[in-house]
């Protein structure tokens, strides 16, 4: 079997990524030179690495191995369904049994009125669909004027063409002629770096309205959508203030234009409910999905549709739309078993009741550290901010990300991957992590803030 259970020394494996392998999201030079660090197995919510040393996947691989690694009913029903069908199409008027029965169960578990899916391979790719589809939607109504989809600055909606633009990354718009046209970006709703001095309350008011305010300033009849996360992942877990979301949804109920909201993350009980939305109150008209759909066993995303928007999509003529991959049957296969798991495990109620509480406490006894400045956590996705100086906010004299990609390296060090986005600490771990695994974290990450604290004073960093 081509299953590389044993493998090259680490320095040889480097040494071939570094001459072969092109990297997302780096810099190849830096990396090459320093060499990758590669993974070869994971087990719960433990990796190991080339050279023997475990770490605790504090990260849920890349937000979505949300019922830890290496479930043998993952893989069997993988096998199973290879084995069965390994691959069929879903474009000219065929179907198959583990795409049917996906469809059905997310239907189930979404919010009440979206009982209908178009799948992708990822989440990119499904907000590239939601492009198409919203712009197709309004057409179909005879509004085919209504193009333009409001997002947000520092939002993460992929790295396609389509999802990039959506997405309000200003590192990724630099690069390669982005935004495509009719994307709007208004400003997210990140109180620490940018509420002043309003209160948290004031600010999230404010940062809502930008949408009605956009809205007036582009003309209704131009506007397809608004897209946003229920709380920015890739931005470095912002937890909106709670002013925001009421807002958002009144802005979108007063105006004719539809609801897209990103769950790519928080769907799948990542915050505690099944779906964000149902526990912060959103009535969204697409819900784009990906990563724990699967929990990364299997590469699979889509977009849930309400029923109005199914309508008007079915009766509006052929969706000129699909990937060869929409609705592979392995990957439906492993999501299906997935939601099985989850399901079956009250994965999403233990969360809600027990370890999202108890994660809550213990990275609330952060806040104390002297270089966090704010904690935010919502269920199992949690942030912690550095800072200088608590009162005044303010950020380090040194570039953004300097002093996070210090605690990043003593993080990993003492076997915790935790990730930075500037100097915001932050995690994401599987929701099948337990209380004791919570302990670990949480005294892992108290020592990388330690050591990062020492870095910082002999920088002369903190303020006196
Ligand atoms: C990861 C992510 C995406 C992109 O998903 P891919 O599977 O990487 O294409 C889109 N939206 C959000 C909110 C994400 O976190």
């Amino acid at each position: 079997m081509n299953v590389l259970r044993n493998h090259l020394p680490t320095a040889d494996l480097q040494r071939l990524d570094a001459a072969h392998h092109m990297h997302p999201f780096s810099d190849g030079d830096e990396l090459n030179a320093k060499g990758a660090r590669v993974i070869t197995s994971a087990k719960g919510v433990m990796l190991t690495d080339s050279d023997g040393a475990e770490m605790l996947d504090g990260m849920a691989g890349l937000w979505c191995c949300n019922m830890g690694h290496g479930r043998r009913e993952m893989a069997d029903a993988a096998h199973a369904q290879m084995l069965q069908l390994s691959y069929y199409n879903t474009f000219f008027q065929t179907s198959h049994p583990p795409v049917i029965a996906l469809s059905e169960k997310l239907a189930e578990l979404a919010p009440e009125g979206m009982n209908h899916v178009f799948y992708a391979s990822g989440g990119s790719e499904a907000n590239d669909t939601n492009i198409r589809l919203v712009r197709h939607y309004w057409a179909a109504k005879g509004k085919p004027g209504k193009k333009v989809i409001i997002a947000r600055k520092n939002g993460y909606h992929g790295s396609t063409m389509g999802g990039a633009s959506l997405g309000g990354m200003s590192a990724m718009h630099a690069q390669g002629g982005l935004p495509i046209p009719d994307i709007a970006h208004i400003d997210q709703p990140y109180w620490w770096g940018e509420g002043g001095d309003m209160t948290p309350e004031e600010f999230g008011l404010a940062r809502a309205r930008q949408l009605e305010e956009k809205i007036a300033e582009l003309g209704e009849d131009r506007i397809a959508a608004f897209i946003a996360e229920p709380v920015q992942g890739a931005g470095g877990v912002i937890v909106p203030p709670e002013t925001y979301w009421p807002e958002i949804q009144r802005i979108c109920d007063a105006h004719e234009i539809l609801l897209i909201v990103d769950e790519v993350i928080t769907g799948f009980g990542r915050t505690g409910t099944m779906f964000a939305s149902e526990g912060m109150g959103i009535r969204p008209d697409i819900i784009t999905v990906a990563k724990g759909l699967s929990s990364g066993y299997a590469p699979i995303g889509g977009s849930i549709l309400s029923d109005e928007v199914a309508e008007t999509i079915n009766a509006g003529g052929d969706f000129n739309h699909g990937y060869t991959y929409s609705g592979h049957p392995v990957s439906c296969a492993v999501a299906l078993e997935n939601l099985r798991l989850m399901v079956e495990e009250k994965v999403v109620e233990t969360v809600a009741a027990d370890t999202g509480p108890y994660l809550a406490e213990q990275w609330g006894t952060l806040a104390d550290h002297p270089l966090v400045g704010q904690v935010e956590i919502k269920g199992m996705m949690a942030g912690l901010v550095m800072t200088p100086d608590k009162a005044s906010r303010a950020a380090f004299s040194t570039p953004a990300g300097y002093v996070g990609l210090k605690c990043r390296e003593h993080c990993f060090a003492g076997g915790l991957v935790m990730r930075h986005v500037g100097d915001r600490m932050i995690i994401s771990p599987p929701l099948v992590i337990t209380r004791s695994e919570i302990d670990l974290l949480i005294t892992r990450a108290r020592a990388a803030l330690d050591a990062t604290l020492v870095d910082v004073q002999k920088r002369g960093l903190m303020a006196k």
